[in-house]
């Protein structure tokens, strides 16, 4: 078979938003307004380092399209990022959004460098740096950035810290992720997950599986795989393997989350969890199983192992785990697709949520965040699904054709286009 070509992630939105295009029957000026972002800003940001010289850093900040509301989108700060890498993750918020039907578009940032080796102080500078460059493009009513690989609670919180001075008020609404104290929302850790969840046992439903003693295979135990293992568990599935980057583990039996996590927090890693039997990491995609959710990485399901893939259901927790070659191959076998944009938007619909509340001044508890999640996440499963069904394309492109067709509506509405 095939091997894939590593593409420029920008080019793989592209296409993905060319193919909607056909699907949708949009004319090609305004696919072409939807294959670029509305405006991007780069930023060099000078950072005095604890070892009295000075770092130049450089960041972006893509808005892709904010016909439906702000742009929403995550920072990352990582020393492979790139403006393409910004730009299509920009693009990919435009679609997640959309799709779950939030009032917001598609934004994203990223600075290149890497936090592993900075000091908590040079961190501070650095996040506060970004936004002494990017302030004048965010806010609450504009832009709303929120944490991504390697930023955090605390991170989110300098980077309202900052704005707000530089506005002169608490501006808690111009970010989300933030700490609880800082008008964080109850129920943050666990929403992506708990999306996740809300879409398998929708999925589950519509091909008539009882999630009661079912299979799971997780790959990734750290917020999105862990979360999902436990809240599968706890509706009765069986979790029958799981992985980290240190290796990954199997049993017949079913693990018990929470212990695994102890386990994992103690020695560092699943490996070596008692009574289980030490697996290949990959292997636990293709082990036989009902339900497999990868929650680790990009281009973890490949045309070298897709056709191994055994599970009825993959709930993508993950962004990208699927390459497009791969994602053929899984809609052909029939498996039932739960694509990222879909299976992982519950982190940012309780974003959504974090942002409500700031503007209200008014705070929610967590079971009414879950509800309200619940509702929109059935929701959207329903349309993609829907349209899957009617129109015969796999649960990806639906997705994004649900999300474009909303976008495009919005646009014509605002006369412009
Ligand atoms: P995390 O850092 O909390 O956990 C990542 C996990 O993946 C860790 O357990 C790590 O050990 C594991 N891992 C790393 N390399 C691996 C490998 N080669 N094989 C197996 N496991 C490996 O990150 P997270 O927040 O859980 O995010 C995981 C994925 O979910 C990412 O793709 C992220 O973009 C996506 N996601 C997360 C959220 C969220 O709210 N946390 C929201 C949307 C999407």
């Amino acid at each position: 078979m095939e091997k894939e070509v590593t593409l420029n992630p920008f080019k793989i939105a592209q296409e993905q938003i060319e193919k909607v295009g056909e699907i949708l029957n949009l004319p090609k000026d305004i696919v072409e307004v939807l294959k670029w972002p509305k405006r991007v800003v780069q930023v060099a940001i000078p950072v005095k380092m604890d070892d009295g010289s000075v770092k130049t850093f450089l960041g972006w900040r893509s808005q892709h399209n904010d016909a439906l509301g702000p742009a929403k989108g995550g920072i990352r700060f990582h020393p492979e990022t790139t403006m393409d890498e910004v730009i299509a993750l920009s693009i990919w918020m435009t679609l997640k959004c959309g799709v779950v039907g939030i009032p917001y578009g598609g934004g994203k940032g990223g600075v290149r460098c890497n936090p592993k080796e900075m000091s908590q102080g040079e961190i501070e500078r650095l996040s506060r740096g970004y936004i002494d460059g990017i302030w004048q493009v965010i806010g609450p009513e504009k832009d709303i950035p929120a944490p991504d690989v390697y930023t955090n609670p605390q991170i989110m919180a300098w980077m309202m810290d900052e704005y707000s001075k530089i506005r002169g008020f608490n501006a808690f609404g111009v970010i989300t992720g933030k700490p609880i104290l800082l008008g964080g929302s109850e129920g943050r850790n666990m929403a992506t997950a708990m999306g996740t969840l809300y879409t398998i046992r929708e999925g589950a439903k519509a091909i008539g599986l009882s999630l009661k003693g079912a299979t799971v295979s997780i790959q990734g135990y750290g917020n999105a795989g862990y979360f999902a293992a436990k809240l599968l568990h706890d509706d009765g599935a069986k979790i029958i393997a799981v992985s980290d980057s240190k290796g990954a583990i199997y049993t017949e039996e079913g693990l018990d989350p929470d212990k695994v996590l102890e386990h994992k927090n103690k020695t560092g890693s699943v490996v070596g969890y008692p009574g289980t039997k030490e697996i290949g990491s990959r292997d636990v995609l293709t082990i036989p199983c009902d339900i497999l959710v990868p929650a680790a990485l990009e281009n973890q399901i490949t045309t070298e192992n897709v056709n191994e893939v055994k599970a009825k259901i993959i709930a993508e927790a993950a962004n990208g785990p699927t390459t497009p070659e791969a994602d053929e191959v899984i809609a052909k076998k029939g498996i039932l697709m739960l694509p990222d944009i879909l299976a992982n938007a519950g982190g940012v619909t309780v974003s959504y949520f974090e942002w409500v509340q700031n503007n209200y001044g008014y705070y929610w508890s967590e079971e009414e965040v879950l509800q309200r999640l619940e509702r929109i996440m059935v929701n959207a499963f329903k349309s993609v699904y829907e349209m899957h069904k009617e129109k015969k394309i796999d649960m990806r492109t639906s997705a994004g054709a649900v999300s474009i067709k909303r976008v495009v509506d919005a646009m014509k509405l605002r006369g412009w286009i």
